[in-house]
Formats: structure tokens, sequence, C-alpha cells
């Protein structure tokens, strides 16, 4: 045994260094056993992982959040590293750098199947779509699915989305005091313009029209009561407008 042979000369920093390493490995083989997955699954599992990636490098966090049947350190430990796990594969992994489709490509498929359904296709919707291009390529190319809807809607518009521009006329700066309430900042964050956009399908809400299938329409990000009749910069004060009903609006409420 490792103990024996090891404990009867543990005088030596050497000897101590080679009794941990062994007392280690002994606890290792412990752990594995404990799992109680074999070898067979994990591999099963890692190409699995690898198909949602569409065999593009992926790291092991990434694994973890889509790994149902075992975690990144079992395949770590499986392989000996994380490296050697990854060339394990049954076809060899593209690297991450190489994107497989220009932005105009996945704009592009976008528009087919966005026009086609009428409206923002959902994960659902897109994918019994035939689409050319899988939903997760949208994914990992731009974060996330409502940040590719987004970026495409730009790309439509050509441009970025605006918060509403027909009342420029900033509140007094000299009266107010330097402390302001957040929701009496009148900037909408990206998270929240990104929110009110989802909520709003990425369309204008007065006239249902949409940059994606309706041509020259830009959208903006409207204070449902004006912010300077006093509304806040609140996910339930914001809405979508096209240009033209946020111009024709004014600073009247609308559907209130
Ligand atoms: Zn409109």
């Amino acid at each position: 045994m490792l103990h024996s042979q090891y404990s009867r000369s543990l005088t030596t920093p050497l000897n101590w260094v080679l009794y941990a390493i062994a007392s280690s490995m002994t606890y290792e083989f412990t752990r594995s056993r404990v799992d109680k997955i074999s070898e067979n699954e994990v591999k099963a599992e890692l190409e699995r992982v690898a198909g949602i990636f569409e065999y593009r490098e992926f790291g092991y966090r990434e694994f973890d959040q889509f790994a149902e049947a075992c975690s990144s350190s079992t395949v770590k430990r499986v392989y000996g590293s994380w490296k050697k796990a990854l060339q394990s594969l049954d076809s060899p992994l593209k690297l991450k750098s190489k994107r497989q489709y220009t932005d105009r490509q996945l704009f592009e498929e976008m528009d087919r199947v966005w026009v086609a359904l009428g409206h923002r296709p959902s994960r659902i919707e897109w994918e019994s779509s035939d689409p050319n291009i899988s939903y997760n390529t949208y994914k990992y190319t731009f974060g996330n699915w409502t940040d590719a809807c987004l970026k495409f809607i730009e790309y439509k518009m050509g441009s970025g989305i605006e918060i509403e521009c027909s009342e420029i006329s900033t509140p007094t700066p000299t009266s107010t005091p330097k402390k302001s309430k957040p929701q009496r900042n009148r900037n909408v964050s990206p998270r929240l313009r990104l929110k009110v956009l989802e909520r709003d399908d990425f369309r204008c809400v007065l006239c249902g029209r949409s940059p994606v299938t309706d041509f020259g329409v830009k959208l903006q990000i409207d204070h449902v009561v004006p912010f300077s009749k006093g509304g806040t910069t609140e996910f339930e004060n914001l809405q979508t407008l096209c240009w033209e009903c946020n111009i024709g609006k004014g600073d009247k409420e609308v559907g209130v």
C-alpha cells in the first residue's frame, strides 16, 4: 500500500511532498467512485454539449451552463484537463475566434424569418421556421437573443435607437439639487431600453410599425408621462414609439 510505503520515511520534505501527492490521488479516486457516472457517460455528455455549441470552442464554465449529467470538474478529472477533454471530441472544434457568419449574413437570415412571421421570432418560432442559421449562433455572437434583435433593428434603421427627441429641453440645472432621485434622470440605461423594446416587441406601440416590415421607420424610447411633466424614467413609464408618432404626440399624454 502507498500509505505504509511513504509513512515509514516522512522525515524529509521531499517525502512529505510525495506523501501528499499519493494522499491526494487516493482522495481523487474515492471521489470519482462517488460520482457514479461512467467514462462513456461523461464522453456522451461532452459530445452533447459540444453539439449545442455547434462544435465551436467552449470553456468549462459554458459547459456547466448546459450540462445535465455531470459537471466540468468530473470531465476534467476523467480526461486530466479541460484541454484534453476537448481534444478527445469526435469532431475537432472550430476556433472561437473564427466567425462562421458575417453580421450581414446573420441579419439577412433574421430578416427573412422575421418578415415571414410578421413579428419578432421567439426561440420556438425561430427553430420551427427551418432557419439556415441556428438560434444558438445568434446567442453566442451577440450575447443573447434580445441583444441580437436590437442589433438587427438598428441594422434595419441604419442607426441606433434614440431616446425621445421631441422634448429636448432639459430641466433647469440651477435649481435642481445635486442629489436627484435616480428616476428623475431622463437617461434610459441600455438594459432598461432593451427591456422596453422587448416588451413592445420592437415596434411602435401606437401604429404597430416596425423597421423590419415598414421601410424607413425609426424607433425611439419615449416617456408616457413626459419627463418635463414629472414623468419618471421607469419601465412602466417608457414606451416604444416610431419617430412620426412621437412627433405627433408632443407633450400630450397618450393612452392615459
Ligand atoms: Zn408609430
